[in-house]
């Protein structure tokens, strides 16, 4: 399956995080030894136990929400952290990435799903925080995009929709703040059962968990 989807991806330069979360270090392993080295975690604590332990080559990505008093276990370490939902977690980030004495890349999550559960911001919301001075102070974390989720079902359509907004967003973005950064660059996009349509919308990042480790029991 590794193999397959690295082909697919690389044809669109797209980017798998292995998303690792509950699966113990040695099943991350199997897949390091075919040659990946990202993985993706949604809880700090377990993140950080994997890290301890594992070859330090790999990309640690944070995934999931992410709580201001967590932030500080992954500070030395982590590569890049896709849902930044607030003002007040980019600047804990920036707090914890200068006592580490490093930039943390950062991706803004967007809300796009029809589903009350999940997080992140609208556009306006993320202007009013790419605009306001404590944003503009920062100088620990360095912002490379956007990420987001899309509804759980089976309306295909709907899906695309949603990936297609996230990418509109990110364009306007991209023009409105960061048109002369390159590394503005991220749309994090795609899961298991979706990933094929967010390369298809413009995904340049997929987070896949179940179809490279099989079902998660937790
Ligand atoms: C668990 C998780 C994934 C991976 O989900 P799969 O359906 O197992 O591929 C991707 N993104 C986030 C934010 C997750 O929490």
């Amino acid at each position: 399956m590794l193999a397959q989807l690295q082909t697919q991806l690389h044809a669109r330069q797209a980017t798998l995080v292995a998303v690792s979360k509950t699966h113990p270090p040695e099943r991350i392993m199997d897949l390091y030894h075919q040659g990946q080295r990202i993985f993706g975690e949604n809880r700090p604590q377990e993140m950080l136990a994997k890290y301890q332990v594992l070859p330090k080559d790999i990309e640690w990505h944070l995934i999931g929400h992410l709580q201001t008093n967590k932030v500080r276990l992954i500070a030395p370490f982590v590569r890049m952290i896709h849902a930044v939902d607030s003002l007040r977690l980019l600047q804990e980030i920036d707090k914890q990435a200068q006592k580490n004495n490093r930039v943390i890349d950062c991706l803004l999550q967007f809300y796009i799903a029809a589903e009350e559960t999940k997080f992140g911001l609208d556009e306006q919301e993320a202007a009013d925080l790419l605009q306001s001075p404590e944003y503009r102070a920062m100088q620990h974390v360095r912002l490379c995009g956007v990420m987001g989720m899309a509804t759980f079902t089976d309306d295909q359509n709907q899906v695309r929709q949603e990936f297609r907004h996230l990418h509109d967003i990110f364009l306007r973005l991209k023009q409105q703040f960061f048109a002369n950064e390159p590394a503005f660059r991220e749309i994090s996009m795609g899961m298991s059962g979706d990933w094929t349509l967010a390369l298809e919308e413009g995904s340049t990042m997929v987070r896949i968990g179940s179809l490279l480790f099989g079902e998660r029991s937790a």
